[in-house]
């Protein structure tokens, strides 16, 4: 079992936190060699997501940049519309397996939260989602999703009241309530085993992406591209070409306002070393230690910490870290609409616009992979708001 990443990951979490952190070890060991587990997960992503999803040639887009050609991997179409719900599915089946009757789950802009309370009315499981207070209010839609899917959805007004704060009550209720509640995390963060059994979930987007680029291109893509939040649709998609050097793996960080702001959610870029919901990690906070709020156009990014292997992948030099602002996001967001007939998440946006800012300078013989994390009906309001909020500027 993997618990550190160079010098990062862990499992910093209070005495009581050991046990049911190495029962859920010890189970996800046993259900990873089980072929059974395996074929259960399998089926229900083919049957139930919809996978596997396609890989798009974004051909006007591409002739339009005049460089490189842009493929897209298309998450998007899954069901309940991210790749979010392929850990869902995998956490829930090992939650199943192991007894436990309860899910309960954070969220911030509340995808995470969809994604759980969908597999749990699959599975017939009751659910129960934290989401801080202030997000309750900025994301109605999504609490309504949770609600319709039978989920119980409680506001958390300690704190800041975000996301930070949800998963710290989700934790808190696993800590009273683990004999019968599996703690569902929705990125690749959390104490061990949670990034390494997050990422093997999602590692099914890199390897599908791998062999389609392969069957249609004859030859491994030059760079695969995705958005950094938590990191999970990033490490999914790495995971397909970690052991391919010739691919260059490049993760996109949200930049909000521009880093020099402040207001942001980069927290590679623009983070410090700390410890987090049971990790160790690059984050976002004051001199003195206390987390810093973050800032996207794109809620979903909005996390003040990052998964554990991203940030030893940064060290080594394995991916690199790039950093898109707003207004580019928002850019290749249109970009993508009125170019290829494709609404993209926001999230997803930041990594099509670093695809788009390497695509000009690159031969027509190259390839860039991105990651289209999601779909982007979800964001209408949130670009209303920010075109309105520019215009006001102008
Ligand atoms: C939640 C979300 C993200 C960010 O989460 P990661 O764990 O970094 O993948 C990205 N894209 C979409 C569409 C999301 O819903």
């Amino acid at each position: 079992m993997k618990t550190h990443y160079g010098k990062y990951g862990g499992q910093y979490v209070a005495e009581t936190l050991m046990a049911p952190l190495r029962e859920l070890e010890a189970a996800y060991e046993a259900a990873k060699a089980d072929p059974s587990f395996r074929r259960e997960f399998e089926e229900l992503l083919r049957d139930y997501v919809g996978r596997e999803s396609p890989l798009t040639c974004a051909r006007r887009l591409s002739d339009h940049l005049g460089g490189a050609t842009i493929l897209l991997k298309r998450e998007d179409l899954n069901h309940t519309g991210a790749h979010k719900v392929n850990n869902t599915i995998g956490q829930a089946l090992l939650a199943k397996r192991m007894g436990k009757r309860r899910l309960i789950a954070e969220t911030g802009a509340g995808m995470h939260g969809v994604a759980t309370a969908t597999v749990a009315a699959l599975l017939g499981m009751p659910c129960e989602v934290y989401m801080g207070a202030l997000d309750v209010d900025r994301q109605a839609p999504n609490v309504e999703r949770m609600k319709l899917l039978g989920a119980k959805v409680n506001a958390v007004t300690e704190g800041s009241a975000t996301l930070k704060d949800a998963m710290n009550e989700a934790l808190r209720d696993w800590v009273a309530n683990c004999d019968d509640t599996f703690y569902v995390i929705g990125t690749v963060a959390g104490p061990a085993p949670y990034p390494e059994m997050v990422r093997d979930f999602q590692s099914v987007i890199g390897r599908e992406a791998r062999r389609q680029c392969l069957e249609k291109y004859g030859r491994l893509p030059d760079e695969a591209i995705a958005c950094v939040g938590g990191g999970s649709n990033a490490i999914g998609l790495f995971a397909g070409f970690i052991d391919d050097p010739e691919v260059k793996l490049v993760g996109v960080e949200a930049g909000g306002k521009g880093l020099a702001t402040g207001e942001h959610a980069a927290s590679i870029n623009g983070g410090r070393l700390g410890v987090l919901h049971g990790a160790k990690t690059m984050l976002l906070q004051t001199g003195d230690g206390n987390i810093i709020d973050t800032y996207s156009v794109s809620a979903g990014l909005d996390y003040p910490g990052v998964g554990p292997e991203h940030c030893h992948l940064h060290d080594t030099g394995r991916a690199e870290y790039a950093v898109i602002n707003d207004d580019e996001a928002v850019a290749a967001f249109e970009a993508l609409c009125r170019f290829e007939g494709i609404i993209p998440a926001l999230e997803s946006s930041h990594a099509l616009a670093e695809a788009i800012k390497r695509a000009p300078k690159l031969g027509k013989d190259k390839l860039l992979l991105v990651n289209l994390s999601g779909r982007g009906d979800k964001d209408m309001e949130n670009i209303a708001r920010f075109k309105a909020s520019k215009g006001a500027k102008q």
